[in-house]
């Protein structure tokens, strides 16, 4: 069964790099004759781990390519997930699998409504990856990756492929609940890292407003069914930004670089949610404000 990669950015990189290292078929899926050009110039994808680099010539192949997609890695932003997948949606077979990989929420509920034929996994990854050009990827980070069904809890065949790819996983039967866990540490520290322009550490000398932060955040998660990724969030928020102290939060190096972030699926997401549940919670509304004027005043999308 081919694994085809759409969004050869960071961690579709990362992971075709992998499979196709493992021996695996490995198809990249690349958005414009423009950007299939410029992949051929660099001659593959490259990776770059542990200070050595690895070249592998991985076919790549338009959206529009005819043959029939049974397995599909999405690795695009959240904010482009629907008009990514839309663009080969008539080579989906029936009953394909879909590992959507975005951060946040919200991304994955619309694709999967899109997909009402094909099975929907939803990942959430802690490892770390950037491009340091197009075609390159250096792994950063160690971490691991937690796959689910929000419909179903029976784990697919085929993890064993990443198993033998080398690919750190364990098939989660609430991932919802892990997804919801990582947006919440997300919003108690990523926006304060913007606002503060400060790496994770310095959020250590803002703890009355972290802790603040996370105890709406816990009301939210409990309003919305989710008290188990509820539990001991503060501390959890506490243990990151101690151990990634000095790290720069994937969304201050967003805003930082002038790239659009992926607010709306993180702090939006959150906000949405807890107007759904009646629920008022003015420390998360004046965050998103806060984070709404930053990014406008340096011209980026608000969304
Ligand atoms: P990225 O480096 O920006 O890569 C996204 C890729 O998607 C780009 O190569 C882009 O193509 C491609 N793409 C977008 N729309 C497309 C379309 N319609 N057709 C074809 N390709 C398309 O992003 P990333 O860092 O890998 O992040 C992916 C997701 O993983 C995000 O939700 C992120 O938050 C999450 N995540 C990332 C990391 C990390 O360390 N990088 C860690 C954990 C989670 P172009 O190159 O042509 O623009």
């Amino acid at each position: 069964m081919t694994w085809h990669i759409l969004g050869a950015g960071s961690l579709g990189s990362l992971w075709a790099a992998r499979l196709a290292r493992a021996g695996l078929p490995v198809r990249l899926i690349l958005r414009n004759r423009q950007r299939l050009e410029a992949y051929r110039q660099a001659g593959g994808l490259t990776l770059i781990e542990a200070g050595q680099a690895q070249r592998f010539a991985i076919p790549a192949e338009l959206p529009q390519a005819h043959a029939p997609i049974h397995r599909l890695l999405l690795a695009c932003k959240a904010y482009d997930a629907q008009q990514a997948v839309a663009s080969i949606a008539r080579r989906l077979a029936p009953g394909a699998e879909l590992l959507l990989l975005q951060n946040g929420l919200g991304s994955q509920d619309a694709v999967a409504r899109d997909l009402p034929a094909q099975r929907c996994l939803f990942v959430s990854s802690t490892e770390g990856a950037f491009r340091p050009a197009d075609f390159q990827v250096v792994f950063a980070g160690q971490g691991q990756n937690w796959l689910g069904d929000p419909h179903d809890p029976q784990p697919p065949a085929w993890l064993s492929e990443l198993q033998h790819a080398g690919i750190t996983h364990q098939w989660s039967p609430d991932i919802l609940a892990r997804l919801w866990r990582k947006l919440a540490l997300n919003c108690a520290i990523n926006p304060l890292t913007v606002l503060y322009d400060c790496r994770n550490g310095e959020l250590a000398g803002h703890s009355v407003e972290v802790a603040s932060l996370c105890s709406e955040l816990v009301a939210l998660l409990q309003g919305c069914g989710q008290a188990a990724a509820a539990e001991h969030l503060h501390e959890d928020v506490l243990r990151v930004i101690h151990a990634t102290a000095a790290n720069y939060s994937s969304m201050h190096q967003d805003v930082a670089q002038g790239r659009r972030t992926e607010l709306s699926y993180l702090l939006g997401y959150a906000c949405a949610a807890a107007r759904r549940q009646q629920l008022h919670l003015p420390q998360l509304e004046q965050l998103q404000q806060r984070l709404i004027k930053h990014l406008r005043e340096r011209g980026l999308p608000l969304d």
